[in-house]
């Protein structure tokens, strides 16, 4: 059992959190104990605290990002369809190697924790073993699939896509569950017969489902052109049974009305990703539109074509992105977004996510700053710097109690106006 004793932020809801200047969290056997005012919370368990100079918040929660994208992160800037063939896809190709998918997955996790993110979905390429090395690599908790690619794609990519039944059967039973998500890569690579199996195999296994959705306006237009039966994008994979309370749909930019409607009544999560699309000039993610249906959304990285995997830099997009068009986003909903939501996406809610008792003891610590007296200020300078700065910021990493990132000693910048 330990006491930690610092400032602590618990994002609670959309609206709100709570702030404890002085707080302690107790952590026992991995999971969070009780939480409070440390003088409150010592009198009832009298040990010596580990005091951390800084601020705990819940670890980070990314549910799109492209494991396999990581190494080149940001470097390319593009339309997504010609960006994924002239650069993704030959990337991709290389992790057939074990050997470079092995060691540029250690590389990865250590980044994740090191910015903070401590659970996620992620992308693997169409190899199997790749997959494999992911989820034996993992640090944290992450769900991993295989992107499966049957059409428009490069030979040697779609001859290494596992996509029968059988042989996703046997690498979701290997992974474990709870692990592996479905995931056909987006309907353009995958033609309506193979959709419509993976949709079977995902329902009747009880899977998780993961792929793109509507992100760029030239991809829409070639999916109406392939599938001419749908009514639009999003009935592509609703015919094909993919649509669920277990799918996460990255982007979702360019939907109807009745596209809205249909995410709405399946109960799919959308994966909200700013920072990939301003990247890849993609267009804005329609957040009142969202809302006004409530669709759930939660905040993610989309690496490779987001440039950072810290969650710190998609916040800070998020919030920017929207203000600029006049849209109100509270300080509260984007912590929410990038942690709970993140977390219930997953299937994770009553686990992980933020501080509550019962939950695994993963957390994340900030440095002070200046204005700590205002949460919502201290937070605005949180999220201020490079993607570089903020991919260091934290001071440290938790999971399920144990230290397993310990970061410098960054500062954050000076706010412009005194508080
Ligand atoms: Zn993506």
């Amino acid at each position: 059992m330990t006491l930690f004793r610092a400032a602590i932020l618990n994002p609670i809801d959309v609206r709100s959190w709570q702030f404890l200047e002085d707080g302690g969290l107790l952590v026992m056997d991995g999971r969070i104990h009780a939480l409070g005012r440390f003088d409150d919370l010592v009198k009832n368990y009298p040990w010596e605290p580990v005091n951390l100079d800084g601020v705990i918040l819940p670890g980070f929660a990314d549910i799109h990002i492209h494991w396999v994208q990581h190494a080149v992160r940001g470097r390319y800037a593009q339309a997504l369809l010609p960006w994924l063939a002239a650069h993704i896809w030959p990337e991709e190709a290389r992790y057939a190697d074990t050997a470079l998918a092995q060691q540029r997955a250690e590389t990865f996790y250590d980044d994740c924790l090191t910015a903070g993110t401590v659970m996620g979905m992620s992308y693997s390429s169409p190899h199997p073993a790749a997959a494999h090395i992911a989820h034996a690599a993992r640090r944290g908790d992450w769900i991993t699939g295989n992107v499966v690619m049957t059409a428009n794609a490069p030979a040697d990519l779609m001859a290494a896509s596992a996509k029968s039944p059988a042989d996703l059967a046997s690498l979701s039973e290997a992974i474990g569950r709870a692990h592996y998500a479905v995931t056909p890569r987006f309907a353009l690579n995958c033609a309506a017969d193979d959709l419509a199996a993976l949709g079977t195999f995902a329902r009747h296994e009880g899977l998780a489902v993961q792929t793109h959705l509507a992100e760029s306006a030239a991809e829409v237009r070639e999916v109406e052109r392939l599938f001419p039966q749908a009514l639009d994008y999003t009935d592509v994979y609703d015919a094909a049974g993919l649509l669920g309370p277990r799918t996460v749909l990255g982007h979702c930019l360019h939907l109807s009305q009745r596209e809205w409607s249909c995410l709405k009544i399946r109960g799919c999560w959308i994966a909200h990703c700013p920072s990939s699309n301003e990247a890849l000039d993609s267009g804005r993610f329609d957040l009142a539109c969202a809302r006004r249906h409530g669709v759930p959304f939660a905040l993610a990285s989309d690496v490779g074509a987001g440039p950072s995997h810290s969650m710190l830099h998609v916040m800070q997009r998020f919030r920017r992105q929207h203000q600029a068009a006049s849209v109100r986003v509270d300080p509260e909903e984007t912590l929410f977004r990038a942690t709970i939501a993140g977390a219930r996406a997953m299937g994770r809610g009553a686990v992980a996510g933020n501080l509550g008792v019962g939950k695994r003891g993963d957390f994340v610590l900030m440095p002070r700053g200046a204005r700590l007296q205002s949460p919502q200020s201290w937070f605005e300078d949180l999220l201020d710097g490079t993607a570089a700065e903020l991919e260091r910021r934290a001071l440290g990493t938790w999971i399920s109690g144990q230290q397993i990132f310990v970061g410098g000693r960054p500062a954050l910048p000076e706010p412009l106006m005194p508080c």
